[in-house]
């Protein structure tokens, strides 16, 4: 049988392992930071009709430049992020994962580099190497809050091309202020012209407002988001950034011509009409997420502060063995590589219910010491 390293494959690709939450066929399912929820019916049908309507078009190339759906995102972010943005500050594409991949193909790539705060979501180092640019594992603090100063250190010492910051953070569910943020970014000019990328894929869960101002007068600080977590729309593959229209113009350089499909751009112009009724799930996951911190710490467990849909848990003298626990009791969570801690995240009220309650059979009994913990297999987050 062939293998990967049987072929020519690039050298910073060999021996690496792929993005790989393993999608279990389990009873509860709470791995992934999906939404719980599926889409309303009314919504469900609104987009049959715009998509046979795009369907009616499909011998066509689809709108280039997305023009229609980025007028609607930048009409959801002017409403709800407490800040004016217009379409030429707006720029879409298939999840913000290919986002990130286009802000890396344009500032990054070889001879390049680009640094993160972990443990954080490891989708920013793997797209980094994808990209052909070198990462750098950047330090927080015991509590996963970012050491300003040491990271303001790392920044003067490493030089990175690209910074990222994720806010709330994947998988410690932190948020981070805006006074770091401008400290990082300002600490970043200093050395030199250098892209910040504030991913607040989870902003929408957070009890804090987004980061979004920020970009106003500075054409280095590019706010990422996704319509894969609030709007419960992680099939769709549809991401987002908001930024200087300098930035927009920019990853037009690497973009692949019609990257985002009709059926796509319909889609989510569909989802976009039903906003409130999304955002109210939200409001109720995260009444749900703020009522499995408590039930967490009522069943003796440590908890990491959250502001996204999940919540990081511990701590675990074996932490693979907790996970197993957990799965035994039909309930999938994450171990995202962090030692001695484990990351659910908000389901349904049944569901969240389940995970309690398989939390309080498996894991309590025989609760290990805090603070002794073993590195797990699987990578991070
Ligand atoms: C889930 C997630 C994303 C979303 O990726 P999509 O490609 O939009 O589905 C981006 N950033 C972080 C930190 C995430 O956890």
């Amino acid at each position: 049988m062939t293998r990967i390293d049987d072929l020519p494959v690039r050298e910073e690709l060999r021996g690496q392992s792929p993005y790989g939450a393993p999608q279990l066929d389990v009873p509860v399912r709470l791995n992934t930071n999906e939404n719980p929820y599926p889409l309303p019916e009314p919504l469900v049908a609104r987009i049959a009709e715009r998509v046979a309507e795009a369907a009616r078009e499909l011998n066509r190339y689809p709108d280039r430049d997305a023009v229609e759906l980025r007028t609607g995102l930048a009409a959801y972010l002017t409403r709800t992020a407490g800040h004016a943005v217009t379409v030429e500050q707006v720029w879409a594409a298939n999840g913000s994962n290919e986002v990130l991949q286009q802000l890396l193909q344009t500032f990054g790539g070889p001879g390049r580099s680009a640094m993160g705060f972990e443990p954080s979501y490891s989708m920013h180092a793997l797209i980094s190497r994808g990209t052909g640019t070198r990462w750098i594992s950047g330090p927080r603090n015991d509590d996963f809050t970012i050491d300003v100063a040491a990271a303001r250190e790392a920044v003067a010492v490493h030089r990175p091309d690209v910074v990222f910051v994720c806010s709330p953070n994947n998988p410690t569910g932190t948020a981070v202020t805006a006074k770091t943020v401008l400290a990082l970014h300002d600490a970043a000019q200093a050395v030199k012209p250098t892209m910040v990328v504030v991913d607040e894929a989870y902003v929408e869960f957070s009890h804090h407002a987004s980061l979004l101002p920020l970009i106003e007068g500075r054409p280095h600080l590019v706010v990422s988001r996704t319509m894969s977590k609030a709007f419960g729309a992680a099939g769709l593959r549809l991401g987002y950034l908001a930024a200087d229209p300098a930035v927009v113009d920019a990853v037009q350089l690497v973009r692949l011509p019609y990257h985002l499909s009709a059926v796509t751009q319909a889609t989510a112009l569909a989802c976009l009409e039903h906003t409130d009724t999304l955002l109210g799930y939200v409001a109720q996951l995260k009444a749900e997420r703020d009522r499995v911190v408590e039930g967490l710490r009522a069943a003796g467990m440590e908890v990491v502060e959250s502001d996204a849909n999940f919540i990081q848990f511990g701590r675990f003298e074996d932490t693979h063995a907790a996970w197993q626990a957990l799965l035994d009791r039909g309930v999938l969570v994450r171990d995202n590589g962090v030692p001695g801690w484990l990351r659910v995240t908000a389901g349904t009220p049944a569901e969240n219910d389940a995970f309690l309650d398989a939390v309080r059979t498996a894991l309590k009994s025989d609760a290990p010491a805090p603070n002794v913990a073993t590195r797990s297999s699987e990578p991070s987050a």
